[in-house]
């Protein structure tokens, strides 16, 4: 079976692009009546961006805390909030932030026409209804969330997204210009999810032209932005993020984050951070991206966590590589059909090990 998957159905792309998005929205208050959300990443709140927002009176402006990566139970908790707003639906979801608010926004709208908690429907296709209408502007490059069809949540038994063609946005606002102030080391580790995705993605068994054309240029973006930056450094990472994220679209991710998806449901550690961690010990698996990728951190003035929790208990050890081994079509893609042999419980054990102890 070949995948037929849903894209982006509306790119807008270009510094300054994020001033024309007051009329993109007028178009949609013409079809659809109803108020808008602006799903904005707190970091905002009270900044000069907050005042660009192009929200009216009739519109909700919720802004959303990511110290934590996205529960299911905040999700219900935003839908819950805006069900009490207002007895109709928006006319629009609009989510500005990472990967963090962007992900809450696509679950947002889509749990405002889809009954129960979002945790029902972490998983592969199990969302019934069409999402709101929903729009993504990225402030920070790398996750590739403004062109997947997932939303990657924690929920009270796994972290796994909810992936569907519903969760794709209808729309995503590419301004460079807003990347802009984003500071390292998170800039750089949200980029290294892009580079991360890229290897993964092009050493993988599931790889084909469409993903490799894809890939190909991402890498190539990543290279120029983390080991040769020019003036225009965010205008290509938005693209390489972007690109990045197609490649995924009709491959998969690999080891590294399985790995890192463990990390982060048992120690709440950020995604892209986690697959830095965790992409530092796979050189037996991704050997020139791993030699490249410390290139880029040296380049970088980065200093990885190491041993970053010598004290844990044996049975979160164990919960992390459970997390970790739900992501079946993740190992399939790295190793191939046999995976489960070539991966058993206690490889994964010692590769935790090495990064926890
Ligand atoms: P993030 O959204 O978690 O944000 C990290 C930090 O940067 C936060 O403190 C945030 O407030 C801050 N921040 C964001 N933009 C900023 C700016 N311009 N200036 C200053 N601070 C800013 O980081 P991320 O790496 O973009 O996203 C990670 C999340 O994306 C994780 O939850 C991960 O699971 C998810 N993810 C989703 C997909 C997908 O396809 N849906 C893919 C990969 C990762
Ligand atoms: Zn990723």
């Amino acid at each position: 079976m070949f995948r037929n998957f849903r894209t982006v159905s509306y790119v807008i792309y270009g510094r300054g692009c994020f001033n024309q998005l007051d009329d993109i929205l007028l178009k949609k208050r013409e079809e659809n009546k109803s108020f808008m959300v602006f799903l904005v990443d707190d970091v905002f709140k009270n900044s000069d961006f907050a005042a660009r927002i192009p929200a009216k009176p009739q519109d909700m402006t919720l802004w959303v805390n990511v110290d934590d990566e996205p529960k299911t139970r905040y999700v219900d908790a935003l839908t819950e909030q805006i069900r009490s707003f207002s007895k109709s639906l928006p006319a629009g979801i609009i989510g500005i932030g990472g990967g963090s608010a962007m992900d809450l926004a696509k679950a947002v709208s889509l749990m405002l026409t889809n009954s129960g908690s979002a945790a029902d429907y972490q998983g592969w296709d199990l969302i019934r209804h069409p999402a709101v209408w929903h729009a993504g502007i990225p402030t920070l490059s790398g996750t590739g969330s403004e062109v997947s069809r997932t939303t990657v949540l924690t929920g009270p038994q796994k972290k796994l997204g909810i992936n569907s063609d519903h969760t794709v946005f209808d729309q995503i606002v590419l301004d460079p210009e807003l990347i802009a102030d984003a500071p390292n080391p998170q800039r750089f580790y949200t980029g290294m999810d892009c580079y991360i995705h890229c290897i993964e993605s092009l050493t993988g068994t599931f790889l084909n032209a469409f993903s490799r054309s894809y890939g190909e240029k991402s890498l190539e973006l990543c290279r120029e932005v983390f080991l040769n930056p020019g003036a225009d450094a965010d205008d290509k990472l938005m693209m390489a993020s972007y690109f990045g994220g197609m490649s995924i679209a009709y491959s998969q991710v690999g080891v590294c984050h399985a790995l890192s998806y463990g990390l982060s449901f048992a120690l709440g550690i950020h995604h892209g951070i986690g697959n830095s961690i965790a992409f530092d010990y796979l050189e037996e698996f991704y050997p020139e991206g791993v030699l490249e990728f410390r290139r880029m951190t040296e380049k970088n003035n980065i200093q990885l966590p190491r041993h970053i929790a010598p004290n844990i208990e044996a049975a979160t050890v164990e919960k992390m590589v459970d997390v970790s081994l739900v992501l079946e079509p993740l190992w399939e893609n790295a190793l191939g059909k046999d995976w489960k042999r070539i991966m058993p419980r206690d490889r994964i054990k010692e590769l935790y090990h090495r990064m926890l102890l």
